[in-house]
């Protein structure tokens, strides 16, 4: 007994860092995520749409916890970064566009948003087919090699060629319309594949189009347009693009089936009809917070490089067209990844092992109207120092004890061994994307900060076992419906299990000595951060 007192006394640094070390891992609780998201979730907060009551209440309910945790408000001492947008939306009649002069009605025929910077419109131009709409001659993809768009409109086909590295196609996919601009087109027109009609039928895509758009508005007052000379865009049914080919050199039908087989990349040629819109826009200016928390690191030297923990609070709100349950709880979109955020921030808070690099809490709005609030984030930074990687949180589907998660990014950087590390210690599995038409590395918020430079991690309840099962089923009956809700039967261990996932991740890449870097050889590393410095893959 004496000895072992003595031992203790002496031994006192071991002593000390032993019930630290087992500190480190805290518990996670299920009764914890489930209280968050069914209060995020419930019918009192309205859908949690940008800009309106209910969202603010779930801003004020992730405030509070913050503040509860005894973390520090982020934003000049607010807890509460407020975006300022621009609503745009169709104004009435005429609400057609023309093709070679046969009219086509919006939300029928064809999909039309308002314009944010021009509210009367009325323009007619040329349209030239450009494939897939992709030029990224480097990686392989020249679909306006020979094509003059200047002064155009260019019709593209949805999505990527089958068989593109998923991210990558992704990314490609997400940038067309600045490679439209940047080809001189004024206009970008898209006509759904035959794998998208299926996975998407042209009812639903009508359903899911919002009455209205948003974007944010920068400090100059000038709304933020990823491509400004673009100023037309819109998605055609079938009859509107069979009436864009008629005439054409090659049937649509024929495109069409070269863009469903494996590799296959239609060449573009000029059309015959030209395109008319005409249209009014009205627009309307609101503002919708990020909600923002800081958790100081424990290192001197590290703690102005920043880890961002984040996970968008808005969901889609209140769709008075419905009969019966109108409210777009959003459950699973996003209340879960929210209550994993606050899960691990509470882990992390309550720690004796604080970090050592500082964590940045993020609850973002406005992803549902194009992962603005995230952007916003991106661009206009709040605090002094770096973000130097990004876990993001959305949409984990907790309805099943996963045993495997997508961990989308972690190819191209250094993060790839910090999430095979937490994955192993954990016993899940890492998978390749099963869903790789759906595009999911650019559809989520992380994305921006990618766009940014910063290397970001995004993880997917995988499809082992049952996943699959329960995974496709959500997205066929429940995803941006109103029976995301909290009555469906939540797995919340799976919930603690997907926070615990994201805290060891989290938490290795603030303590480790190196900020995360993107692989030398990755495709994203090469196009959003060509200058930085790079790490060998082989490097572990
Ligand atoms: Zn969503």
């Amino acid at each position: 007994m004496r000895f072992r007192i003595l031992a203790a006394a002496l031994a006192g640094i071991a002593f000390t860092g032993a019930p630290a070390a087992a500190a480190a891992e805290p518990d996670f609780s299920p009764d914890r995520i489930r209280a968050h998201v069914e209060f995020l979730a419930d019918d009192a907060l309205e859908g949690r749409n940008a800009g309106e009551r209910g969202y603010d209440i779930a801003a004020k309910y992730v405030a509070s916890r913050f503040q509860a945790l005894g973390l520090k408000p982020a934003a000049a001492g607010s807890w509460y970064q407020q975006v300022p947008f621009l609503e745009y939306s169709l104004g009435e009649a005429p609400r057609a566009s023309a093709l070679g002069g046969r009219a086509f009605a919006n939300r029928k025929d064809v999909l039309l948003t308002g314009s944010p910077s021009e509210p009367q419109q009325s323009l007619e131009a040329a349209v030239v087919f450009a494939g897939y709409g992709l030029d990224a001659p480097a990686a392989g993809f020249n679909d306006y090699r020979g094509l003059d768009v200047r002064g155009k409109v260019v019709a593209v086909l949805t999505g990527f060629p089958k068989g593109t590295p998923s991210e990558m196609g992704a990314h490609l996919n997400a940038e067309k319309a600045r490679m439209a601009q940047k080809r001189g087109a004024i206009g970008l027109v898209t006509i759904p594949t035959v794998a998208d009609e299926k996975r998407r039928p042209w009812a639903r895509r009508v359903e899911m189009a919002g009455q209205s758009n948003l974007t944010w508005v920068a400090p100059d007052g000038q709304p933020f347009m990823s491509a400004p000379d673009i100023r037309v865009g819109g998605t055609l049914g079938q009859a509107a693009a069979e009436a864009l080919f008629a005439g054409a050199r090659r049937p649509l039908s024929a495109v069409l089936a070269e863009a469903d087989r494996e590799g296959g990349k239609p060449k573009g040629f000029a059309l015959k009809p030209s395109l008319k819109v005409e249209r009014q826009s009205v627009n309307r200016r609101l503002t919708s917070p990020n909600v923002l928390a800081v958790l100081p690191g424990s290192d001197p030297a590290l703690a102005n490089e920043y880890v961002l923990l984040m996970a968008h609070l808005d969901h889609v709100g209140v769709d008075p067209k419905l009969s019966g349950d109108k409210i777009h709880n959003g459950a699973m979109d996003n209340a879960a990844g929210t209550a994993t955020m606050l899960e691990v921030a509470r882990a992390m808070a309550e720690s004796p092992n604080r970090p050592r690099r500082s964590i940045l809490f993020a609850a973002v709005t406005a992803e549902e109207d194009g992962l603005l609030g995230a952007e916003y984030l991106a661009k206009h930074p709040v605090v002094d120092g770096k973000v130097v990687g990004v876990v993001n949180l959305d949409m984990p589907v907790l309805l099943y004890d996963f045993s495997d998660v997508i961990a989308f990014g972690s190819n191209h950087s250094t993060l790839g061994a910090i999430v095979g590390r937490a994955a192993a210690g954990m016993n899940v599995k890492l998978s390749a994307d099963p869903l790789p038409e759906e595009g999911l590395f650019t559809r989520s918020d992380h994305y921006k900060f990618v766009r940014e430079g910063v290397p970001a991690v995004f993880l997917m309840t995988g499809f082992a076992g049952e996943g699959e099962k329960q995974f496709r089923d959500f997205l066929a009956t429940h995803y941006h419906k109103p029976s995301d809700e909290p009555g469906l039967p939540f797995n919340w261990n799976a919930g603690a299990k997907f926070a615990r996932l994201n805290y060891l991740i989290a938490n290795e890449i603030a303590n480790g000595d190196q900020a995360p870097l993107w692989y030398r050889d990755s495709f994203f590393g090469q196009t959003v951060a060509p200058a930085a410095a790079k790490a060998e893959r082989s490097a572990r």
